[in-house]
């Protein structure tokens, strides 16, 4: 597995990784009775571990963690968190200690992720739902988190859930660079499902002028997923990106949110998609994306022409805990 935490060269091994993942061609029937063409690009086959986004996001915290000389790195997440899933393995790689921080008590059996996440060396911190709250408080929550957290387990770097910060989105960056130059201009948008907007924030600030970024978002309620991607875009937009912003949120396809009960459609929708294309997808994230981009083509969102490419952004791990 990619040790990158130990890289001299650091931005060459991103760059290197991410013109290495599959773009391949995929018939959407709703897509192709508008004359829409469509290639995934297969981002959950990056690495076997730090699957998909997740690779990107956590790519660049990490070298920060390497020049501020930490040797531990912390983040949040739920039972079934691809984040923690993909920072425990990082954290194996590299010999760095990670720290996984769940908010309430310690379950009597963990989930199968959390229990993965163990082996990998990850421990867990569980804040009953009190302190987490008041920690969380605060103006800057992470700063008051961190000091909690250096307390108790020794200097760290503190990440932010899902990777959502500068770091995250500047490594998805290279998503929509590696984009360009494998597919030589030949394309019209990007589209990507959303959860922090980090991934969407740094794919369209990679993406060169004229192209645009698209959001699934798979939220229930929006929160400032927008204004978080606004910040991080304008962040990391240094040249060759027009000055209207280049992305889009569609919101309405959360289907519930992280509930666990999906919609008959969505069920069958996936049932269709991973026999027909021998490409499995995640309930949370990449269904609500291809389901979504089905219909929007299906509505008449797309002129007859237009060019997706769809980003299959992996956390493949988390389907367990959609199993029966
Ligand atoms: C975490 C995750 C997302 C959401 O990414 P954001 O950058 O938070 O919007 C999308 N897809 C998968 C598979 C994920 O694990």
């Amino acid at each position: 597995m990619l040790n990158f935490y130990n890289e001299a060269a650091p931005l060459a091994i991103l760059q290197q990784r991410a013109l290495a993942v599959p773009m391949q061609p995929l018939v959407l029937p709703a897509l192709a009775r508008r004359g829409i063409e469509l290639i995934i690009r297969r981002d959950d086959l990056i690495d076997q571990q730090m699957s998909g986004n997740k690779f990107y996001k956590l790519f660049w915290n990490l070298q920060r963690a390497k020049s501020n000389g930490v040797q531990q790195i912390a983040s949040f997440g739920g039972a079934w968190s691809n984040h923690l899933y993909a920072l425990a393995a990082v954290g194996q790689a590299s010999g760095l200690k990670t720290l996984g921080v769940i908010r309430g008590d310690r379950p009597p059996v963990l989930s199968d992720t959390l229990r993965d996440v163990e082996s990998m060396g990850m421990t867990l911190c569980f804040v009953a739902r009190e302190t987490y709250r008041q920690l969380t408080r605060e103006a800057d929550q992470y700063a008051a988190f961190q000091q909690w957290l250096v307390e108790r387990y020794g200097d760290l770097l503190l990440v932010p859930e899902g990777g959502a910060n500068c770091e995250g989105a500047r490594g998805a960056m290279a998503i929509g660079q590696s984009i360009e130059q494998q597919l030589q201009g030949n394309y019209d948008e990007v589209w990507v499902a959303a959860a922090t907007g980090t991934t969407l924030a740094g794919l369209a600030a990679g993406l060169p002028a004229g192209k645009i970024a698209g959001g699934i978002s798979v939220l229930k309620g929006q929160g400032s997923m927008a204004a978080d991607i606004d910040r991080l875009y304008r962040q990391l937009a240094v040249t060759d990106v027009p000055q209207s912003s280049n992305w889009r949120l569609v919101t309405g396809f959360h289907a519930g949110g992280y509930a666990k009960k999906l919609p008959e459609a969505l069920q069958k929708f996936q049932k269709n998609f991973e026999e027909q294309h021998k490409v499995l997808l995640d309930p949370v994230y990449t269904l609500k994306l291809f389901f979504a981009i089905s219909s929007l083509a299906q509505a008449g969102y797309w002129a007859a022409g237009t060019r997706l490419v769809v980003v299959h952004s992996g956390g493949l791990q988390g389907r367990r805990g959609f199993a029966q």
